[in-house]
């Protein structure tokens, strides 16, 4: 039985931890939130009380932590994995962060003979819970392959993209997408809403246009057209609005650095940012259609 160390057992970590221990991996679980801790306690893993002991016998260590600080200081800082982990141990990181800290994490580990590799997801919580997310790998191909099995029992498209970083340029490729059609898609319902249009015929329509995308099946923005949706569900997340200002901060950051010229991006940020000011920040990014409601002015436009 293969031996995990998992730490961040949050929204998303705690159902795909859940699913390493549902396909016989024994799993220990470590995360600075007590009361995440005891979850995973619940659903079969054992608990540990710091990072160090979640990953003092393990074969494999996955990480699934908010954002490159965190993730660079559970890996790199006092007490941290590559302090702890045997030598020779698989580190697996499925957080969205700057691909430039994984590759810096990845040195670090090399040189403390621990590898590291990247493996963030997309799909949100259904998927996770699932067990069929999308998991794109940056790896040397023989570590992708000692991943494979564990990152298996938690999605079903698991894809090695290239060198370790490649995942994170992939998925922050991916969610610039999604956060700039998720401002797009809120926007083009709101107009439609003021000419009085019922958003299921809108839907319908678009569905079969040129102008569908996955948001919109999946994650649509307005209350009631997908009830699976988080806007149908009061805006739980979901994958929170202050995670996808973070994550179109990385596109934005990585254009700035490659001189790559980018308009709708930082824009697309904007209005997340402005939504999070708003108390936003931890219901789902798809919120944004409720912050953009259209303004009650009676002077002329
Ligand atoms: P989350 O905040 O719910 O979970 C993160 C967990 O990490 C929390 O339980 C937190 O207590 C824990 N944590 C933070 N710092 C820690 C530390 N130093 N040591 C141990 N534990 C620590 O976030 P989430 O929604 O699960 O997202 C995790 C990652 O997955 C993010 O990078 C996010 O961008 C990415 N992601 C999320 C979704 C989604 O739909 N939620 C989808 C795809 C990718």
């Amino acid at each position: 039985m293969t031996r995990i160390g998992f730490i961040g057992v949050g929204t998303m970590g705690l159902p795909m931890a859940s699913n390493l221990v549902k396909k016989g991996f024994s799993v220990t679980a470590y995360d600075s939130n007590p009361e995440a801790v005891k979850a995973a306690a619940a659903a079969g893993m054992t608990a540990a009380a710091t990072a160090a002991e979640a990953v003092a016998t393990a074969e494999i260590v996955v990480t699934m932590l908010p954002s490159s600080p965190h993730v660079e200081s559970v890996y790199t800082g006092d007490g941290g994995v590559l302090a702890a982990a045997r030598t020779g141990t698989l580190c697996v990181d499925m957080s969205t962060i700057d691909p430039a800290v994984s590759r810096r994490i990845a040195k670090a580990a090399q040189e403390r003979g621990v590898r590291f590799i990247d493996a963030p997801v997309s799909g949100g919580t259904p998927r996770a819970t699932d067990g069929t997310l999308a998991i794109m790998v940056g790896a040397a191909a023989a570590d992708f392959e000692e991943a494979r099995p564990a990152l298996s029992a938690m999605g079903t498209n698991v894809i090695h993209v290239g060198a370790v970083g490649s995942g994170e340029v992939v998925k922050l490729c991916n969610n610039l997408i999604a956060g700039v059609v998720g401002v797009a898609v809120s926007e083009a319902f709101r107009i439609a809403e003021g000419f009085g249009m019922d958003p299921k015929v809108v839907t319908d329509v678009i569905s079969k246009s040129s102008g569908n995308t996955f948001l919109m099946g999946f994650m649509h923005p307005v209350p009631g057209m997908v009830p699976t949706a988080a806007a149908s569900h009061e805006y739980k997340p979901g994958f929170m609005t202050d995670l996808m200002c973070k994550d179109l901060g990385l596109a934005v950051e990585a254009a700035r650095n490659l001189r790559v010229p980018l308009f709708v991006t930082p824009a697309a940020q904007q209005v997340y940012r402005l939504a999070s000011s708003h108390g936003l920040g931890r219901r789902d990014f798809t919120s944004v259609y409720s912050f953009l409601k259209p303004s009650s002015g009676q002077a002329p436009v």
